[in-house]
């Protein structure tokens, strides 16, 4: 019998690269993250052109608080502002009012400026993943080639051991419902080979 031991592997532990689409070119590229959730320090790296790019060069800086215009004292909007690459002494913006010009020095909040901010993306640069089908009405995705194949591992066993320790939740008892259903074994496993020849 096809059995799967699943060690207990942790999502977070496959969530070292991400395959995704170059934004250059749209090919297959790999973002790299050096450590869990290091993601400002992630790089991307296309296989197809070669760009290449770092999370830590989109970092922006917008002004956070509330800043009121000098001559009629109403709020001024803020939001208009473009994120800086890098904190300025001061910026001048218009009241919306009064139409005065102010001169505004303010506390700042740092972000990355991410090409999506929704959709199945990765989480430092927020592109699309690369390892994308649709089964049956639903989204099957993986991060990587290695996410992939723990998930066609997963799915290809007809016998499922669970780990009794609650604390180690592994990879695959976070995968939605209807690929661990066994009706729609076929249909995942079809998917899964699509994305590995992709
Ligand atoms: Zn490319
Ligand atoms: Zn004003």
């Amino acid at each position: 019998m096809d059995r799967y031991r699943a060690e207990p592997l942790r999502i977070y532990d496959l969530m070292d690269t991400f395959t995704v689409h170059c934004p250059k070119c749209q090919g297959k590229a790999d973002v790299t993250v050096p450590a869990h959730f290091d993601y400002k320090n992630a790089i991307l790296k296309c296989t197809s052109c070669h760009y290449s790019e770092r999370a830590i060069d989109l970092i922006r800086h917008k002004p956070s608080g509330k800043a009121k215009c000098h001559q009629c004292l109403e709020f001024l909007d803020l939001t208009v502002i473009d994120g800086f690459k890098s904190i300025p002494s001061y910026f001048n913006i218009t009241c919306k009012y009064c139409k005065t010009t102010n001169k505004v020095k303010e506390n700042w909040e740092s972000y990355i400026a991410k090409y999506h901010d929704y959709g199945i993306i990765d989480p430092a640069f927020g592109l699309p993943l690369w390892f994308q089908e649709t089964v049956k009405g639903d989204i099957i995705w993986a991060f990587n080639l290695r996410h992939l194949t723990e998930i066609k591992n997963y799915v290809q066993s007809t016998l499922r051991e669970r780990t009794t320790d609650r604390f180690k939740m592994t990879m695959v008892e976070k995968l939605p419902d209807f690929i661990k259903l066994a009706k729609n074994r076929e249909e995942i496993l079809k998917a899964v080979e699509r994305m590995e020849t992709k």
